[in-house]
């Protein structure tokens, strides 16, 4: 089995409403995002689709005939467009609120009705920077994906190792006056798709949280000194990105304990060149 991955990006707006609240229960629910002018996005998607390679060609799918595809169907109904009303499926139904999770949803059925020979594996839609959904196909289950930057300095030092141990270890990293870093945690979300607001999860929720739990903790500050968490705890990014995990999860967890809502994945860059995943245990 081949993966093919294709990026396609378009320019949108649209806005979240809920028909049956008034003008300030709207704003209080959705925010600025309840604006009925609108405001615009450069979306992204990539999409991969998976099959068998063409033992004639070569390949499993010709890249023109997926092209034609997916940019025929995004640039007719999404490119340049509002899509609360001018995407025929939005459109005609206002209770559907075109979140990047229902628009993943919505291009998903849309481009595996149009494919041939090939079905797709995964389909990823960037809002912005900052967040983006992924879409696997399994019913109203979506990932959404929050990025955060904080700084932070630390000295990677283990007490159970003796200073000429440590400074062999971890090198210029041990320097006993530490050194930092701008840290981008990215914080993944899998749960089902609140039908009434199109969301997975509040983004204000989450931020709230990770406002809270991790740059209330760590941002601005140096990891061994200033924070109980790493009191004896060497400050590598295995053991923060564990830290993270731990104060993150219970908090994600409890905003709707009636759905699905989980942490799914932390990843956390520590550099440009290294970064680091955990799915928990
Ligand atoms: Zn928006
Ligand atoms: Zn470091």
């Amino acid at each position: 089995m081949y993966f093919l991955t294709r990026y396609i990006a378009f320019e949108a707006s649209h806005f979240y409403r809920i028909p049956e609240l008034n003008d300030q229960e709207n704003y209080q629910l959705f925010g600025h995002k309840a604006n009925p002018n609108g405001h615009g996005h450069n979306y992204a998607l990539y999409l991969t689709v998976k099959g068998n390679v063409n033992p004639v060609n070569g390949m499993v799918l010709n890249i023109k005939q997926l092209d034609d595809t997916i940019r025929g169907y995004v640039d007719q109904h999404y490119d340049h467009k509002l899509i609360n009303l001018q995407h025929p499926v939005f459109s005609v139904d206002p209770h559907l609120q075109p979140t990047p999770e229902n628009i993943v949803m919505q291009v998903w059925q849309a481009i595996n009705r149009r494919l041939k020979k090939v079905e797709i594996a995964e389909l990823r839609l960037d809002e912005d920077e900052r967040l983006y959904t992924v879409y696997y196909g399994a019913e109203q289950m979506v990932h959404l994906t929050r990025t955060y930057e904080f700084s932070a300095a630390h000295r990677l030092h283990s007490f159970e190792l003796s200073d000429q141990e440590n400074s062999e270890t971890f090198g210029k990293c041990n320097n006993p006056n530490g050194h930092g870093h701008n840290y981008v945690l990215e914080v993944t979300i899998s749960g089902e798709v609140d039908s009434r607001t199109g969301m997975v999860v509040k983004v204000d929720d989450l931020d709230r949280i990770v406002d809270k739990q991790v740059y209330g903790r760590f941002d601005h500050r140096h990891l061994n000194l200033d924070t109980v968490e790493f009191q004896s705890l060497n400050p590598t990014s295995e053991n923060f990105v564990q830290v993270l995990w731990d104060l993150l999860e219970s908090d994600i967890h409890s905003l709707d304990p009636r759905r699905s809502l989980q942490l799914y994945r932390l990843r956390l860059r520590e550099t440009p060149k290294s970064f680091f995943d955990y799915y928990g245990n």
